[in-house]
């Protein structure tokens, strides 16, 4: 029963046509997209590979959705695809690197070049001393034990294939692991 159709019987009576509740404010509202160039992308993050829908405005993405015509993902994201516009355009990325020394009590900023040397002559420095040609058993290995590396989880596809390709095939790293796999 509609406790309520007395009530507007009576308003439109006395009244007229009820008005409508909705605010100036609600009724002029846009969505934020509109007036925006669209482009069709892949999220970069996994091999799912779920179409996005990028949208840009004045040279700038403004918002990355899924794309509801795609048959993969059919308009969804996971919640690291949903973020990918963070990617691009976050004013909170660090750019430079938090150093603390042997026996250091505080973190040190640093320069992201000072950082890529240092890891550099160490990476180089360890394998030099830790490279085995040949295992106990006289079985070719060509590898290192000595280094690990652990991938984060906003590498993309492209990132991991480098990275996978320059430790194990060109360092012989074998402990090569993903934080998207743990
Ligand atoms: S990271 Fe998520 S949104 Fe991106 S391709 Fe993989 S499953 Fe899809």
């Amino acid at each position: 029963m509609d406790l309520m159709r007395p009530v507007r019987d009576a308003l439109r009576r006395h009244v007229g046509v009820l008005p409508n509740p909705i605010s100036r404010r609600t009724a002029e509202a846009q969505p934020r997209i509109r007036g925006a160039n669209v482009i069709i992308s892949v999220c970069p993050y996994c091999a799912v590979g779920c179409s996005q829908l990028v949208y840009a405005k004045e040279g700038r993405i403004i918002d990355i959705e899924g794309n509801p015509a795609s048959p993969i993902n059919a308009g969804t994201l996971c919640p690291k695809g949903a973020a990918t516009s963070g990617l691009v355009d976050n004013p909170l990325r660090l750019t430079t690197v938090k150093y603390r020394p042997p026996y250091g009590k505080q973190w040190e900023e640093r320069p992201l070049d000072w950082a890529m040397e240092r890891i550099a002559e160490r990476v180089k420095a360890t394998r030099d001393t830790s490279f085995e040609e040949q295992d106990e058993a006289g079985n070719l290995v060509n590898r290192t034990l000595a280094i690990g590396h652990l991938g984060g989880a906003t590498l993309d596809n492209e990132e991991n294939y480098l990275i996978k390709k320059l430790f194990t095939a060109g360092l012989g790293i074998v402990a090569v692991e993903n934080q998207a796999r743990i």
